[in-house]
């Protein structure tokens, strides 16, 4: 797996301006820029074609200062140990924003989900719960779904992780389907908190919603689901995409036709009444809202400078670099940073761990109104920070998270 990536380099960079604002001890930022512990594990499943499949998987604890691990497992072909690393490093920073006592981790395994049968996915998935099952747990470390993986997936780690104990364990995982403890809203939460951020973002740059020009980069969990709530609370869909490309309508498109379309095709692309178009040039459309919503490094310094949104909000984690974050903020664009703006999936992850501990089933009324009141105060949070600092959203973000977990590290001392 590779050690070093684009995504590390950013996260560490955005630590790194944290812990200057921040006028941080040198020797806590020292221990924010490494995981605390990181474990690689080789997962190998019989094929479908009887031969041995060998594929490499990690799981990386950043911090814990706040309470148990918690991460998503990701599964693509370009997972790698640093990518992962960065992933973990900004759970850790968007727990704090919002506030929930959880720390930072994540997992992937390096392998092309699109070209592996249910059965073979089922098989990796469970050999890898057993490669890692000494970390997780629910008081230890809570995986949940990220790219590629879904709520089938969160209930065979269930599954796996409860045989080994002997008793069933819902608490191990978040994400998970309803009927096996999973919380009602799960599936759309992230991305109702990145349209929350982006109204209460709209209600600062003076942008009515209704009507309000949206592009949505990626339509997978995240994009989808934005499409569809933003479609839904009266924005003009303007274009999507996904991994075969994109599609544009300037009269704006219905996202529920094209998801049955998606269904039918496997893509978005070829929508009746649309315009083929790149993923680059879905960033560069002339739109009110830009939601990048697939992975990391989409909007660089080689494409900042054309983007014409007067909001980003960012669903994806790590879509911006920092050199572009230069380039956005002196352009007037109001972005409202991942780790706020996607911080609705950790969130109600949250919600599923205490309902399962507690063997409670909550409506979807009170998790989202419980949702909203989490997302507008940290919301707030960020902006009053922002304001008070005069610093970009991202900037006060991580000022906010990366503060909490050192006053947490601090408030605890070092053991022995
Ligand atoms: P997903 O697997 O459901 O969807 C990913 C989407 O990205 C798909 O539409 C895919 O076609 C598209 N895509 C892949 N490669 C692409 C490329 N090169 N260009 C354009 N599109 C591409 O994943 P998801 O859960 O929707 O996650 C998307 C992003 O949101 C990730 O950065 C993830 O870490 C982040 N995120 C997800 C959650 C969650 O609850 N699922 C929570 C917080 C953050």
């Amino acid at each position: 797996m590779q050690k070093s990536h684009p995504a590390l380099d950013t996260a560490l960079e955005q630590l790194r301006i944290a812990a200057e604002k921040l006028n941080l001890d040198s020797g806590i930022y020292e221990i924010l820029r490494y995981p605390k512990r990181v474990l690689t594990v080789s997962v190998t499943i019989r094929m479908d074609n009887g031969k041995i499949g060998v594929y490499t998987g990690c799981r990386v604890r950043h911090n814990d200062a706040r309470g148990p691990f918690k991460g998503g497992i990701r599964y693509h072909p370009s997972v790698s140990l640093a990518e992962v690393t960065a992933l973990a490093m900004w759970m850790t920073w968007k727990c704090a924003i919002v506030d929930i006592p959880y720390g930072g981790a994540k997992g992937g395994v390096c392998c092309n989900p699109k070209e592996m049968s249910i059965g073979e996915l089922e098989r990796l998935t469970r050999r890898y719960t057993s490669l890692i099952l000494d970390l997780i747990g629910p008081y230890r470390d809570v995986p949940a779904p990220d790219v590629y993986t879904d709520a089938q997936t969160m209930a065979w780690i269930m599954d796996t992780y409860s045989q080994f104990k002997g008793y069933s364990v819902p608490e191990c995982v978040t994400g998970k389907p309803i009927s096996v403890g999973g919380l009602e809203g799960r599936t759309e939460a992230t991305s109702l908190g990145v349209i929350i951020c982006t109204r209460e973002a709209a209600k600062l740059v003076g942008l009515k919603l209704k009507g309000a020009k949206v592009a949505i980069q990626g339509f997978g969990s995240v994009g989808w689901n934005a499409a569809k709530i933003a479609y839904d609370w009266g924005c003009k869909i303007i274009a999507v995409s996904d991994s075969s490309g994109g599609i544009h309508s300037p009269e704006g498109l219905n996202p529920y036709k094209v998801y049955e379309h998606k269904a039918k095709t496997g893509s978005v692309v070829n929508f009746n009444g649309c315009e083929n178009i790149t993923n680059e040039e879905l960033l560069e459309l002339n739109c009110d809202i830009l939601v990048p919503a697939s992975l990391e490094n989409q909007i660089t310094k080689a494409n900042a400078d054309k983007i014409k949104a007067k909001i980003i909000s960012e669903g994806a984690n790590g879509p911006t670099t920092p050199e572009a974050d230069i380039v956005i903020y002196e352009k007037g664009i109001l972005l409202v940073p991942d780790i706020l703006a996607n911080s609705g999936g950790v969130t109600v992850s949250y919600f599923e761990w205490v309902q399962n501990l507690t063997r409670e089933h909550w409506t979807l009324e009170e998790v989202n109104q419980k949702l909203e009141s989490k997302i507008v105060k940290a919301f707030n949070d960020v902006y009053k920070t922002s304001r008070d600092e005069e610093e970009p959203m991202r900037t006060a973000a991580l000022m906010l998270g990366v503060g909490r977990v050192a006053e947490a590290i601090r408030t605890l001392g070092l053991w022995p």
